[in-house]
């Protein structure tokens, strides 16, 4: 067997997840590469279409927000839940809005930051299957080589190689419906907007570039995989408009269907599943890129403790633990959706029902605190309610200046926030692994859908932006929260 290189981590797959998961393995020292099938990044087809509010956070926490807010463009009246618009502009975040932007360009934006931060890159090769042992993976390649790594991750989309070759199950539903989405020239005006009937749902756009338009359809009959052709638009359009409007010059078809899996675990023993690789849903709700993204920020630090011996193995289990319910909640709601297109009269009343609740102002901020992904809360037991959630981007007066809470976590490392009296906090075990940062707050804490908590004296912020502890007037737990999320008090700090 030729090893053609050691790493600590191999990513198959450099779409969206596997390169913000390799950004943030870099980001904490370690020796990461990434096996990418496609030559460039380069994409076919229409895919992804923005960012939720979430994950903008998380490229600000990175300090690359600016990055994509450069390129993009911001819809306040940002989503939409079966024809209800919904307003999300008073969503207590810094990015109350949808940042309309295509995964080509992410893709490029995101393989640029990670270009900066130095990961190996094979690219026009593909993993095709992988042995474990207690102490490492070998992981194969279509060229007949051969990598060695401590642990392989598998970003590699919905039909993942990694996951099958590791048998991890894939459980959830077949197909029932498939839509075709195009970017086409047309010769004739067409019917604007959305149009219904007893097969689904139909609709027209402009785009940006003068005489494209995007067009998404219900195909007449399920058809699952293939190339979809210019051809088949025409008759799509065809089928429910009676003419094609001269559809020509194609420039990206694609063919999605109303599948929804998830899999059955996200790790098996130093392998391990993130993006589509571990959840697919059809793309209502614009979910799938972005909670990919999220995915790679909850692992990334978790594996570069392990990898470095800072935390047990068994920090890995909290990776499936907080997002398995994540990929779950995004499948449901797709389903939903989906079950709503349904053209029956009973259908119609559910949707008319629901509509007039999302009328409903507590509603409303449910249900856009849900899609933005602003509401994420991971069971890390009783306690103050920013335990688990996300922590907001508050801006702290400090000995130096005004500082942002978000800017201590550009490096990707944990944070202790002391917001009470300056010095009352000794965590010298962890100093080498927490920063900690004395600041001021006096305005109000306002978590979305919640509404405002009572004020904290300290905070713990994990890597990814999520609290690990509050502290109230007092250190109770704290030293346990360190342990558990940043490794012992004389962890091993290795670099890998
Ligand atoms: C029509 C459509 C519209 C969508 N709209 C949205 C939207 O608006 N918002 C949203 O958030 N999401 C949307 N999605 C979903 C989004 O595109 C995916 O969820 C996202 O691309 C997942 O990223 P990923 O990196 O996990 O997987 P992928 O993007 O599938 O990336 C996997 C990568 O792995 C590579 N690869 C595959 N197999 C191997 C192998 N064996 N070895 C090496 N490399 C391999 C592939 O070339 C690819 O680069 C949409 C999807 C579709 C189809």
């Amino acid at each position: 067997m030729e090893i053609l290189h050691e790493h600590a981590v191999v990513i198959a797959g450099g779409g969206p997840t596997g390169l913000m998961l390799a950004g943030e393995l870099a980001l904490a020292g370690v020796d990461v590469a990434i096996v990418e099938r496609r030559a460039s990044q380069d994409l076919v087809g229409v895919r992804g279409l923005g960012l939720h509010s979430r994950t903008i956070e998380v490229f600000d926490q990175r300090g690359i927000a600016d990055r994509f807010l450069s390129q993009g463009q911001l819809h306040r009246v940002g989503f939409s839940f079966h024809h209800t618009l919904l307003d999300i502009s008073d969503l207590p975040s810094r990015h109350s809005y949808f940042l309309a932007l295509g995964q080509q360009q992410i893709e490029r934006i995101l393989a640029g930051w990670v270009d900066e931060l130095g990961p190996a890159l094979y690219r026009g090769r593909e993993v095709t299957g992988f042995a474990q042992d207690d102490n490492g993976v070998d992981v194969a390649l279509s060229d007949g080589t051969f990598l060695r790594a401590k642990y392989l991750v598998g970003c590699d989309g919905g039909r993942s190689v990694v996951r099958k070759a590791a048998g991890i199950e894939f459980p959830g539903w077949d197909a029932t419906k498939s839509w075709l989405i195009a970017e086409v020239r047309m010769t004739e005006e067409p019917a604007w907007g959305f149009r219904e009937d007893d097969t689904g749902t139909y609709a027209i756009g402009k785009l940006d570039d003068p005489g494209a338009m995007r067009v998404v359809l219900t195909e007449q009959a399920l058809k699952i995989g293939g190339e979809p052709t210019l051809n088949e638009v025409r008759e799509a359009l065809v089928a429910v408009y009676g003419t094609d409007y001269g559809a020509h010059n194609a420039l990206s078809i694609s063919r999605f269907t109303d599948t929804a899996r998830q899999a059955a675990n996200y790790r098996d023993r130093r392998v391990l599943l993130a993006g589509d690789a571990a959840h697919v849903h059809p793309p209502m709700g614009g979910h799938g890129l972005n909670i990919g993204v999220q995915d790679a920020v909850n692992l990334g630090w978790k594996l570069a403790q392990v990898v470095k011996g800072i935390s047990p193995e068994s920090l890995l289990d909290t990776y499936y633990a907080e997002r398995h319910p994540v990929g779950a909640r995004v499948l449901r709601e797709t389903m939903a959706n989906v079950a709503l297109q349904r053209p029956d009269v009973r259908t119609k009343a559910v949707g008319e029902i629901l509509a007039e609740f999302l009328k409903l102002e507590e509603v409303r901020r449910k249900v856009i605190a849900e899609k933005s992904g602003l509401d994420i809360h991971y069971e890390l037991g009783e306690g103050h309610r920013l335990l688990g959630r996300r922590m907001p981007d508050l801006e702290l007066v400090t000995g130096n200046g005004p500082l942002r809470v978000f800017t201590l976590l550009h490096q990707a490392r944990p944070v202790l926030l002391n917001i009470d009296e300056p010095g009352g906090l000794d965590i010298t075990p962890w100093a080498d692994r927490v920063q900690v940062v004395e600041g001021k707050y006096a305005g109000a804490w306002e978590l979305p859908a919640i509404g405002a908590v009572t004020a904290p004296t300290a905070v713990l912020v994990r890597p990814d932006g999520y609290v690990a502890w509050v502290g109230e007037a007092n250190q109770l737990g704290l030293h346990e929260a360190l342990t558990t999320w940043f490794g012992g008090a004389i962890a091993a700090s290795h670099t890998s």
